[in-house]
């Protein structure tokens, strides 16, 4: 089946290069045509584990790049919608990208004959498939949902810094569509993977990714909480959670206390929840306490750092880790960003590494030292702050040596070096 993928960030970029590693043919249409020269040329637009290889195999063969919806669309049976769907100032869903996109497929369709589907990858709170999407889609085109066009919504579940691996070995397939015909041929792209599709509505499946998500963001504000608690009692928090995790209701994934969960995902979904559960009269109080213990979480490494360093006004602080979990050069939300705000509020002058994610957080904070290397960031700090669970940051000791005080607070529980002034965030 021909594919076209809308947008071509970490999830476009994923989808079209692993349906085109399933034997699809994909086009894919970004507005940044600098995204599409890549593709093009076999580079992937973002850091992906194995994203490079697939391109470099598919690239112009099963895999092309367009800024043209046009051509795309009218030489593809199934639309994917991949887009960012960002929080508004409010913290509701900002749905003003996937309007733009829908609006510029409906304009194709208008001038197309034959029967397309267009699938909704985005995450989008529950009723925006049906009431947002697929009216944008008639008006547009001037055709009919169910008769002319077909629409679903097929949310996607991958792990950045994982993803390609996420969308080739799933746990779940959801497809919700508005109709079996519309359905069976999104189904259809799906079926020599080994993992059975769920079948269902557009809203469920909607509801289905918010639910996901919104329940790990719960367990990882969960933990920092008992997390805090435990710090207070001089209880060790992972030797806690660890005999919590052996409990088959729960398991030992995600209960791992620290500065707090940040993504693309995790925050905007969860407030995108929040506000659609207000719009329609209902007040979720405990997803609310979610987004509080994690916004809280980064600072309480601040409010550490002056305990045991004091006033922190010209003081060097080394910021290790940059993007908001390893394997990944995505900076959005990171835990790290409110704490270099905070140390810079608090005067101090921050010098960072981190093994990927250096020139993206440069566009948020340019006037900060970057440094090439861990050792470099740390040498005459008065303090370091590790923010990001990257595997080289276990094997630092002796780089420590070079910190004027060796004060190291550990927001990830990854730091094995003796000989320092060690402090874990909640432990
Ligand atoms: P992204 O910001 O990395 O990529 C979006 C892409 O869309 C960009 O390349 C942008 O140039 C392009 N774009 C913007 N306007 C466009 C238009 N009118 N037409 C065509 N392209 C356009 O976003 P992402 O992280 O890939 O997320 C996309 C969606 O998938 C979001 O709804 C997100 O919540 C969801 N999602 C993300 C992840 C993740 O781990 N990143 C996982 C699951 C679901």
């Amino acid at each position: 089946m021909k594919i076209s993928v809308i947008g071509s960030g970490y999830v476009g970029s994923v989808t079209a290069a692993c349906f085109a590693e399933v034997g699809h043919g994909v086009v894919c249409v970004d507005i940044d045509k600098k995204k599409m020269d890549q593709i093009n040329a076999g580079i992937p637009p973002i850091y992906e584990e194995g994203l490079g290889e697939l391109l470099q195999k598919h690239a112009g063969k099963n895999l092309t790049a367009t800024t043209d919806y046009e051509s795309a669309i009218m030489k593809t049976d199934i639309s994917f919608i991949c887009v960012g769907t960002p929080s508004s100032e409010d913290g509701d869903i900002d749905l003003s990208i996937v309007r733009a996109a829908t609006a510029s497929i409906g304009a194709v369709l208008a001038k197309k004959e034959g029967y397309h589907v267009v699938v909704v990858k985005s995450t989008v709170v529950p009723e925006t498939t049906e009431k947002f999407v697929l009216p944008i889609l008639e008006q547009t085109s001037g055709k009919v949902a169910g008769k002319d066009f077909g629409v679903a919504m097929n949310p996607e579940f991958l792990r950045e810094g994982k993803a390609v691996y996420d969308f080739i070995h799933p746990d779940k397939i959801v497809v919700g569509a508005i109709d079996q015909k519309s359905g069976d041929l999104v189904s259809e792209l799906y079926r020599t993977f080994k993992c059975e599709v769920t079948r269902t509505n557009p809203s469920t499946a909607e509801m289905i990714k918010y639910a996901n998500n919104s329940l790990l963001a719960t367990k990882i504000s969960f933990v920092n909480e008992i997390g805090n608690i435990c710090k207070k009692l001089k209880i060790d928090t992972y030797d806690v959670m660890t005999a919590v995790g052996k409990d088959s209701r729960i398991s030992p994934r995600f209960l791992n206390s620290g500065a707090g969960f940040g993504g693309s995902c995790f925050p905007k979904d969860v407030k995108a929840l929040i506000g659609k559960a207000k719009e329609i009269g209902y007040s979720p109080v405990l997803l609310e306490s979610v987004i509080d213990v994690n916004e809280k979480q980064p600072i309480l490494m601040t409010e550490i750092l002056q305990r045991k360093a004091g006033n922190i006004a010209d003081k060097k602080i080394a910021v290790l880790g940059l993007a908001f979990k390893n394997e990944t050069d995505d900076i959005r939300e990171s835990r790290a960003i409110p704490v270099i705000a905070e140390l810079l509020r608090l005067g101090a002058k921050v010098s960072a590494y981190d093994p990927m994610a250096i020139e993206n957080m440069k566009r948020i904070f340019p006037t900060i030292e970057y440094s090439d290397k861990a050792k470099d960031a740390l040498e005459s700090a008065d303090a370091c702050l590790i923010m990001t669970e990257w595997e080289e940051f276990k094997q630092l000791d002796s780089e420590f040596e070079a910190m004027k005080e060796k004060i190291v607070i550990d927001g990830r529980r990854v730091i094995k070096a003796k000989n320092i002034d060690y402090e874990g965030l909640c432990w």
